[in-house]
């Protein structure tokens, strides 16, 4: 040490050290045997019992050098993280978006079965001990084998999805809405008992009967069950798929209530 560094150590880093057994980052210029001097850095730690003071002396050159390179692998190691982070919501995005194909219908953009099978089975458990009504409704398209015979698959789709953005715009946003198969669409209306469905279903069969799509129109046959929790859902759905048959038998192109068969469930 030169005589300063000396005069440092023993009248301020020694007593510090006998104090607090530690000291951190002191400063002190040491010269070498050809007298150049060297300046270095020092962390020390007493050990009173075994007369030892353990010391971590880096030369200054040498530190510089350590702080770079751990800047450097903080740097790499944001890098990562931010990388990970990236990677962890391109993940999430695309999971979402399979989630979203899982359960949705490609042609129509609504439902399919499964998830709507789901969400009916989730309106039931949660109404069914307030005995809370609601009713569903199967509907298919009248004489669509003709549709597709006649003009084609391609405009056969396209009548598909028109007649899916006119469920989207005419029912509300608590109504579940799906594809249930081919040509064949099932909605949920959530606190509609008969009469109310009734008049919902009559009003959409006659405002898609005026709806067409490229100039091709469709009448439609409607199936309605309303919720009666003696029933399973799924014999709720099967009641308004009667209905449903018991529309086409009479003609097509109207509304059937299950109730209202000469044989209801
Ligand atoms: P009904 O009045 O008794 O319902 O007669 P329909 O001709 O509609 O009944 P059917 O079940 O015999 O025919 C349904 C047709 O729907 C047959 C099938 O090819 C067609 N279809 C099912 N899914 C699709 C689809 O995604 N796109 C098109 N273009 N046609 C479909
Ligand atoms: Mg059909
Ligand atoms: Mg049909």
């Amino acid at each position: 040490m030169n005589n300063g560094s000396k005069f440092f150590f023993h009248s301020l880093v020694y007593p510090k050290l006998r104090m607090e057994k530690k000291v951190k980052e002191i400063y002190l210029l040491l010269e070498t045997k050809t007298g150049e001097s060297c300046s270095v850095m020092l962390n020390a730690q007493l050990f009173e019992s075994e007369k030892l003071i353990d010391c971590f002396v880096v030369q200054d050159s040498q530190r510089i050098i350590h702080t770079k390179e751990i800047r450097a692998i903080n740097v790499a190691l944001e890098a990562a993280l931010a990388e990970k982070t990236l990677l962890h919501e391109e993940l999430l995005n695309v999971n979402q978006e399979l989630k979203r194909y899982a359960e949705t219908d490609f042609l129509t953009g609504l439902n399919n079965r499964r998830i709507f099978m789901e969400k009916a089975k989730n309106v039931y458990e949660s109404y069914q001990d307030e005995k809370r009504i609601f009713s569903i409704c199967i509907f298919d398209v009248d004489h669509f084998k003709f549709v597709n015979d006649q003009y084609g698959h391609l405009v056969g789709d396209a009548v598909l999805a028109g007649i899916a953005d006119e469920m989207q715009n005419f029912f509300e946003s608590t109504a579940t809405l799906a594809r249930f198969g081919g040509e064949e669409f099932i909605v949920l209306l959530p606190d509609n008992d008969k009469e109310e469905s009734l008049k919902r279903i009559e009003q959409f069969r006659g405002q898609v009967k005026l709806k067409s799509w490229q100039d091709v129109s469709v009448s439609i046959s409607f199936g309605v069950n309303t919720a009666m929790y003696t029933h399973t859902i799924d014999d709720i759905i099967i009641g308004a798929d009667l209905a449903l048959y018991a529309a086409k038998r009479w003609g097509r192109d109207r509304v059937v209530h299950q109730q209202d068969l000469e044989e209801p469930i």
